[in-house]
């Protein structure tokens, strides 16, 4: 069986982070970005070593974040990049891998199948990267002025892991040495040998900005907060020739009493947008005492709190139930959903309208008012 062996590097200074934890180090979805990145390499149970390169004064950081692996003593690594991978290569000459490959541990997200094709890649390449076809446009510019587009056929952005023979790439990094190359795919074309592009992912970026980690807690699910809220409402049925629930007149013998058009339907899902924020209920926004509310068209509440919740995040879906005997919602479902959709501006996908009666129970089984409850789920995001 060929040996197989991995470098991590996690050598870098984390300048671009203005001064903050090292990005290596940095939390990322109740683990750490280096920890997430030796993880992935672990979980395949396809390499014999796993070592990864640390800056000396940042032991106590790798120590933390290691913690549990199972990882040899970390390498030092050095001025640059190449220096760190070298470092690495010379500490694994004595374990003899046959094959090596070498992962940012800034790119905490490579996943099983990335690492998989480049190891793989290795039984026929002499050597192997991860890549992604360049599909923006890319121009060439000079003092901030366009002064060309660049032809991007043919053009891949490296990713890593890189494979390559052990051997053959400690041979080329010791030749290197010295010269500022960008990775260690250079390092092995430099020697004349042939790397091969495999399919990298889109997902397998490399942390470089805040905006990154962000982008990265948003794909791992755990920056993700979630609330949800939930609204009840009930109005009485009077004497009358049309109710308006969840926005829609629907003619009918009764009409539902209220300060203002006394939609029901709305008004439960306002309450409930305003409690997944936790921003108080309809009556402290809009009090039935203020006369501007007066036959005021339901519709002006529900928009003010998604307002209230565009403000901080994202609706992600409302679910409306109507508690009746009559009207029939059903005819009038399609028409409800769309007009909660657009006042929300949300896709008719993300709400859900229902009805069901009472069995003629209680008052609404009565026909003396009608019930509606509501839940919203939202994504907050500032
Ligand atoms: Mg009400």
């Amino acid at each position: 069986m060929p040996r197989h062996a991995a470098v991590i590097v996690a050598a870098g200074t984390g300048e671009r982070f203005g001064g903050s934890l090292p990005k290596q180090y940095r939390p990322l979805a109740g683990s750490s970005v280096l920890r997430r990145s030796v993880e992935a390499f672990r979980a395949t149970g396809r390499f014999d070593d796993i070592v990864v390169v640390i800056r000396d004064e940042h032991r106590p950081l790798y120590d933390a974040a290691a913690v549990g692996l199972g990882l040899p003593e970390p390498v030092t690594g050095g001025a640059t990049r190449q220096d760190s991978v070298r470092a690495a290569l010379e500490w694994l000459e004595a374990r003899a891998p046959d094959l090596v490959l070498v992962h940012d541990a800034a790119r905490p997200l490579v996943d099983r199948a990335t690492i998989d094709r480049v190891l793989d890649a290795l039984a026929t390449a002499e050597a192997a990267i991860a890549a992604v076809p360049v599909v923006d446009t890319i121009k060439r510019a000079e003092a901030g002025i366009a002064a060309g587009t660049v032809d991007r056929s043919g053009l891949w952005q490296a990713q890593t892991p890189q494979g390559f023979r052990f051997p053959a790439l400690l041979a080329a990094h010791r030749a290197a040495a010295g010269e500022a190359l960008t990775d260690d795919a250079a390092v092995a074309e430099r020697r004349g040998i042939a790397v091969r592009l495999v399919e990298g992912h889109v997902d397998n970026f490399k942390i470089t900005t805040e905006a990154d980690l962000t982008r990265a807690e948003r794909l791992l699910g755990g920056a993700a907060d979630i609330r949800t809220g939930t609204g009840f409402d009930v109005h009485r049925l009077i004497p009358g020739d049309a109710v308006i629930l969840c926005g829609i007149r629907i003619p009918h013998g009764f009409k539902l009493e209220g300060h203002s058009d006394a939609d029901v339907g709305l008004h439960a899902l306002t309450d409930a947008l305003l409690g997944a924020i936790g921003a108080g209920d309809i009556g402290q926004h809009f009090p039935p005492s203020d006369e501007r509310w007066r036959g005021a068209d339901s519709a002006a509440f529900l928009a003010h709190a998604a307002e209230l919740v565009r403000a901080r995040g994202t609706i992600l879906n409302v679910d409306v139930t109507l508690l009746c005997e009559r009207p029939k919602v059903g005819p009038h479902r399609a028409a409800m959903v769309a007009r909660i959709a657009e006042i929300l501006r949300i896709d008719a996908e993300r709400v859900s309208v229902k009805a069901t009666t009472t069995e003629r129970l209680g008052f609404t089984g009565r026909e003396e008012g009608i019930a509606a409850q509501a839940s919203a789920s939202v994504r907050i995001e500032r």
